[in-house]
């Protein structure tokens, strides 16, 4: 079945992006809870992190560098977080792998 974030890669429904290129995607979150949260996801459907295989590697590292890139376009100099939440207990609720990267406020820890 196809996920919502299957619609934005495949343009059906809109999103705010922020960067794409050939292999991600990474577009402003609809909820925000930072002024920036971005969620940044591969253009293949992967479910989440409980599904990676190892020939996902390279893939999942090149995230983190758009991670990285993104964090620096907006300006994130005083540090960031990057969440992937994984399955019903990590809170996932889009069955999509994708990372949320955090920033422009301090954040507390331990997360809920
Ligand atoms: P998670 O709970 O980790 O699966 O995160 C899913 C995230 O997707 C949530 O933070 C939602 O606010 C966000 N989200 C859901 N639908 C959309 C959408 N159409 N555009 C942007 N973000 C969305």
């Amino acid at each position: 079945m196809s996920t919502i974030f299957q619609k934005i890669i495949d343009k059906q429904i809109p999103a705010d992006i922020v960067y794409e290129d050939d292999r991600c995607l990474a577009f402003r979150d609809i909820n925000p809870q930072a002024p920036t949260h971005v969620l940044v996801i591969p253009k293949r459907a992967i479910r989440s992190v409980a599904e990676l295989e190892a020939s996902d590697a390279d893939l999942i590292g090149y995230l983190f560098v758009v991670v990285r890139k993104i964090a620096e376009q907006e300006g994130l100099s005083n540090g960031y977080r990057t969440v992937i939440n994984s399955g019903r207990d990590g809170g996932q609720t889009v069955d999509h792998l994708h990372i949320h990267l955090l920033g422009g406020r301090g954040l507390a820890w331990p997360p809920g």
